[in-house]
């Protein structure tokens, strides 16, 4: 019966090949050829099929140590396992062709009982060797495997127990995505480049791996001053590399303090660190520390807790006054969320609204913080106090809820409330991301009739023709932006030029972070609108605000 193998016999003397070819040809299907140069003809066509190949050494035009160096270079031909045959035994023909990497020699005349042994026995060997490489290096990019790659850290470990080494492991931000825009071509390119660059920092000394599909480590000995420089070449070059420039690769690096854990727990605490700049423009490594720890236990514990303290209440609205510039007088108020946790006292959302973003809970807690503002605006009604407008801060995420306008316009309703009362803060970078669908619902808001002020204006990058497509009707100036202002002479002019754009859009601006004298000033001078800063008031509770409203006949804000 014949198998499914394929064998390439190369031999001269075709005496000799008709013997081979009728001791094979039950078994194997058969290709032949007359010398080297004859065969890696074969190979060329063929190679893919052949599963071993039974060589003369004597022959012309190529001889088979000739055809033998030629296939142990290519890498695509070197697993082919060769047997040798020679000429009665020439002891030094046999180790001549096992030291340039046979497999086997027989020697003729041929035993048939024997050959066909030994070509199977080969056959099988080389199939399990090629098995065992298969699970021990990742087929794409050639590095080893988890298992293997667990394996041989160890044995480094053991090997150098007064060396100190690090493991660094990358990972890719939305792999996915890139995989889905660009290709898997483009993915898998990227994922080369990667493991390419795992290699080098690995050097010849270490050891790189890839433990999951984006995921890749490497174990070198321990340096310190690594840098976010040479990280962020090694980013440079992976855009350039893939034609994927939105592809961010963050790296980690965990310094083997504790050769206990397993190698599986240290890979996890370099991943930690580089998930802690996730998203962080600028930022390309980090490395795990105890501070890291105790911070990702923190981050873990307010993600659990954050349901609870929804229900329980926890989450409590600070209003913080706006002012006319012309008169100082007090024109409206911004709500912003504190959390007043039991064990841990007041938290400032800078603690928790970014965690919040990831996870996407943000939405539930923006929906409350809208809604407790119009029961508390509905209330100060009620009690026939003057009104001001109170902003709410819009996240990102709310936009792209498909049912912002009618969950915002349900609100006023439900509290009775002219819409233009409510105005929504929404951060300058929202619309950078999507800007034709951010500008659709925004546009839709604005139609509803609520008031728009684009939030932490100058801290993003919007360029000036998009700014002209952007719905809305006031610029609410980054914090950041007017502090550097009145610290560093060289930033003026920037607030003049935002100054006369914002009034030939025809929008009313307010800055915010106003913390002294000369700031408000400054502001005047250039026809600011309006102010919101410690120079007037911190966040205040409601009830604290409400006295101010007593105080005086308040204009309104727009
Ligand atoms: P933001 O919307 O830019 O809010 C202004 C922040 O600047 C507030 O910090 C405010 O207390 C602070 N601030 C006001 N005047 C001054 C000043 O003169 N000097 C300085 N140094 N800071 C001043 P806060 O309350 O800690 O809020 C931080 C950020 O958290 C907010 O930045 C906003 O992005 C977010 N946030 C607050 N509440 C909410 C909310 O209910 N929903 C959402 N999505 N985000 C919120
Ligand atoms: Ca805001
Ligand atoms: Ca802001």
């Amino acid at each position: 019966m014949t198998s499914d193998k394929t064998l390439l016999i190369v031999e001269d003397n075709a005496i000799n090949r008709q013997l081979l070819v009728e001791i094979l040809s039950a078994q194997y299907k058969l290709y032949e050829a007359e010398n080297g140069q004859a065969a890696l003809h074969v190979l060329k066509e063929h190679g893919e099929e052949i599963d071993l190949i039974l060589l003369d050494i004597i022959m012309p035009v190529m001889d088979g140590y000739t055809f033998l160096s030629h296939v142990k270079k290519d890498p695509a031909l070197a697993p082919i396992p060769v047997i040798v045959t020679t000429q009665g035994s020439a002891e030094k023909d046999e180790i001549n062709a096992l030291s340039q990497g046979a497999a086997d020699f027989v020697t003729k005349p041929y035993n048939p009982q024997i050959l066909l042994h030994r070509i199977a026995n080969i056959i099988n060997l080389q199939e399990t060797a090629s098995m065992i490489k298969l699970f021990k290096y990742d087929r794409l990019t050639g590095l080893y495997a988890k298992e293997f790659f667990a394996r041989r850290v160890r044995e480094i470990l053991n090997a150098n127990p007064d060396k100190v080494y690090d493991i660094i492991c990358s990972d890719i931000e939305n792999f996915k995505l890139v995989n889905e825009l660009f290709g898997i071509r483009a993915g898998d390119r990227l994922l080369c480049g990667v493991a390419e660059q795992c290699r080098r920092f690995a050097g010849s000394e270490g050891v790189a791996g890839r433990i999951q599909a984006d995921r890749f480590v490497c174990l070198k000995e321990h340096k310190t001053g690594y840098t976010q420089g040479m990280f962020a070449r090694a980013a440079e070059e992976l855009g350039s590399l893939s034609g994927t420039k939105s592809a961010a690769i963050k790296w980690g690096i965990y310094t083997i303090k504790n050769k206990e854990l397993e190698v599986e727990q240290m890979c996890d605490r370099a991943l930690l660190a580089a998930g802690s700049i996730k998203g962080q423009y600028g930022k390309y490594v980090a490395v795990y520390d105890d501070k890291l720890r105790s911070q990702l236990v923190r981050e873990q514990k307010i993600m659990e807790s954050m349901e609870t303290a929804l229900s329980g209440r926890q989450f409590v609205v600070y209003m913080q006054p706006k002012y006319r510039v012309s008169d100082n007088r007090l024109a409206g108020a911004e709500a912003l969320v504190r959390w007043e946790h039991p064990e841990w006292g007041m938290m400032m959302p800078g603690s928790f609204i970014p965690l919040f973003e990831k996870s996407g809970f943000i939405t539930r807690l923006d929906q409350f913080v809208w809604e407790d503002t119009c029961r508390i605006l509905q209330e100060w009604r009620a009690q026939g106090l003057p009104l001001v407008p109170v902003s709410v801060n819009v996240s990102r995420a709310d936009i792209y809820q498909a049912d912002i306008a009618e969950s915002l316009s349900g609100l006023v309703r439900k509290y009775d409330l002219p819409p233009s009362l409510l105005h929504l803060e929404i951060t300058e970078s929202a619309y950078t991301e999507n800007p034709d669908q951010i500008i659709d619902t925004v546009r839709e808001l604005r139609r509803l009739g609520f008031i728009i002020e684009m939030d932490d204006f100058g801290s993003g990058y919007s360029s000036l023709n998009m700014l002209n497509q952007m719905p809305m009707d006031i610029l609410k100036l980054d914090l950041k932006f007017i502090q550097s202002e009145t610290a560093k002479p060289a930033d003026k002019g920037v607030l003049h030029f935002i100054m006369d754009l914002a009034r030939w859009m025809k929008l009313l601006v307010i800055a915010e972070g106003v913390e002294t004298e000369a700031q408000l000033s400054r502001l005047r001078e250039l026809g600011c609108d309006y102010v919101q800063g410690f120079y007037f008031a911190k966040p205040m509770t409601p009830s604290n605000f409400q006295k101010l409203l007593a105080g005086l006949p308040p204009t309104e804000l727009k």
